[in-house]
């Protein structure tokens, strides 16, 4: 039943954030927000349109005028006081992310966690940043590249809300966001947070909206210098495509693949659970998970019967519940990707380890999805291949560490990657053959100064840190004769 909207009881959001303040929308299109849990209508808000956007980009402009000739000293305070009008909404924000997306909350709020902490760790990497250099009778200075389009997925929209404008910030450029359609509660709340950090107008601007309206606008109006994108690589290309038009700056952060060598020194009971644990990052929807874990054939049956048993720890069911490992996927449509992706896998001869089609028993209502494991998987087929992102693992047998590694690059994508094995010094010199942004050692583990981003269709540029910052300045010489 979907059309509880009709309901006067539920919240409409009918305004978009321009030049300090939350503004009427002037598009007229209303969307459903569709709880992923029960599949109920929870809010619907206004969607913007070209007019809204531009209004934006408008206020933005205004507002570069003076904030692009900012100080460092200026754009520390301004950091600082986003997070803590950030922090003062912490448990707000989580809230949203698990009702509207159906994070699970033992995920939910380290993810919320890390974006409020990317102002602080903006406001730290400028610091670090040559801001000036001279030598001889030349200056080189590093300038904001002027109005920044931002532009968000639904996986992590407060995180990448946060870190992009953090980055953007820091490096004095103003911006307007455009976070994804399917995250319009969470964006209401992250933008009253922020609201209340009492920035200078204009400085940030909000607008939400379809891709192909308020997105198309930012990557067309010659007034927005750079796109900072989060999301699939269909849409980042066309991004790049577009952009050149008006000679578009680009960031894109999109998909991966991302491969686990499970070494055959590896002590398996810490092993496999902290392989699982990559795999399943998000319920599956995370552009870093772990989907393709690689396997010693030597110790491949012990490895499926520590699988199979560290499964039974990963439950399905109500994100809310802080026992919950994996949750619903985001939407019906996110549902039947997921789903046809496993049946691809049976199909073309993948064997179901744990999981399978369909929903888990008891959980019919909701987008759940069981938790799916393919063992006798080669890398060449479509679910090792493509990014499902989704809640399901391809194991792969190797036999040799030099095999291990080229399976691991034998990927479009080359976003993240782990490596697991008792001798460092091995793992290190396996980590060091992958090519991918970030490779990490024996677990997920984060580090808010390392850059960000992927080798060959994962992406281009890097966040995070002085990357996240240099990625929105241009270097101007000015040599005296
Ligand atoms: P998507 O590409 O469909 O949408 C991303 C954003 O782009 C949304 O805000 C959407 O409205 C907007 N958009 C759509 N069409 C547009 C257009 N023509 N012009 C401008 N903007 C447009 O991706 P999604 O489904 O929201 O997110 C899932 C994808 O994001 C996955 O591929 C995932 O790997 C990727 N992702 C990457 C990272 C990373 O850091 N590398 C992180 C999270 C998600």
């Amino acid at each position: 039943m979907k059309t509880a909207a009709k309901n006067a009881s539920i919240k409409t959001i009918t305004t978009h954030y321009i030049d300090g303040a939350f503004v009427e929308s002037h598009g007229r299109e209303v969307m459903d927000i569709i709880s992923p849990t029960n599949e109920q209508v929870i809010a619907r808000a206004a969607l913007a349109d070209e007019e809204d956007t531009r209004r934006a980009i408008a206020a933005a402009k205004r507002a570069f005028a003076t904030y692009g000739r900012s100080t460092t000293e200026e754009r520390a305070k301004i950091l600082r006081a986003l997070h803590e009008a950030a922090s003062a909404r912490l448990d707000d924000l989580t809230a949203a992310m698990v009702e509207e997306y159906g994070g699970v909350v033992q995920f939910a709020r380290p993810i919320v966690e890390s974006g409020v902490n990317a102002f602080l760790a903006a406001e730290q990497a400028l610091k670090e940043i040559p801001w000036t250099r001279r030598w001889n009778k030349t200056t080189v200075t590093l300038e904001p590249v002027g109005v920044a389009g931002l532009i968000t997925a639904w996986n992590a929209n407060t995180l990448f809300i946060c870190l992009k404008l953090a980055s953007a910030v820091g490096a004095g450029c103003t911006v307007v966001i455009k976070p994804s359609e399917l995250s319009s509660l969470q964006t209401r709340v992250v933008v009253e947070a922020l609201h209340e950090a009492g920035l200078p107008k204009g400085l940030f601007n909000v607008v939400t909206g379809l891709g192909s309206v308020v997105g198309a606008e930012l990557v067309r109006n010659p007034d927005v210098a750079k796109i900072s994108f989060t999301g699939s690589v269909a849409v980042g290309e066309g991004i790049m495509r577009d952009g050149a038009a008006t000679m578009k700056r680009v960031t894109l952060e999109l998909g991966g693949k991302s491969p686990t060598i499970l070494l055959d020194d590896a002590a398996l009971d810490q092993a496999i659970p902290a392989a699982l644990i990559m795999a399943f990052l998000n319920s599956g929807q995370a552009c870093a998970a772990g989907t393709r874990l690689l396997v010693p054939k030597s110790r491949l049956d012990e490895i499926k019967r520590g699988i199979r048993d560290a499964m039974k720890t990963f439950s399905v069911g109500d994100p809310a519940d802080p026992k919950t490992a994996v949750g619903p996927m985001v939407s019906q449509k996110q549902y039947e990707r997921v789903q046809s992706y496993i049946r691809k896998g049976i199909e073309e001869g993948a064997e179901v380890l744990v999981g399978g089609e369909g929903h888990p028993h008891g959980l019919e209502t909701g987008y759940f999805v069981k938790p799916t494991v393919f063992v006798n998987v080669r890398n060449d087929m479509t679910i090792a291949q493509e990014e499902i992102f989704g809640p399901v693992l391809c194991v792969i047998a190797y036999g040799s560490e030099d095999e291990a590694v080229q399976i691991a690059n034998d990927s479009r994508y080359g976003l993240h990657a782990a490596v697991i094995g008792t001798d460092l010094q091995r793992a290190r010199r396996v980590a060091a053959q992958i090519r991918s942004g970030r490779v990490v050692i024996n677990n997920v583990t984060d580090d808010p100064q390392a850059p960000w981003g992927g080798f060959k269709y994962s992406g281009v540029g890097r966040e995070y840190g002085r990357y996240g910052i240099e990625a929105f300045l241009e270097p101007k010489a000015i040599l005296e004769s």
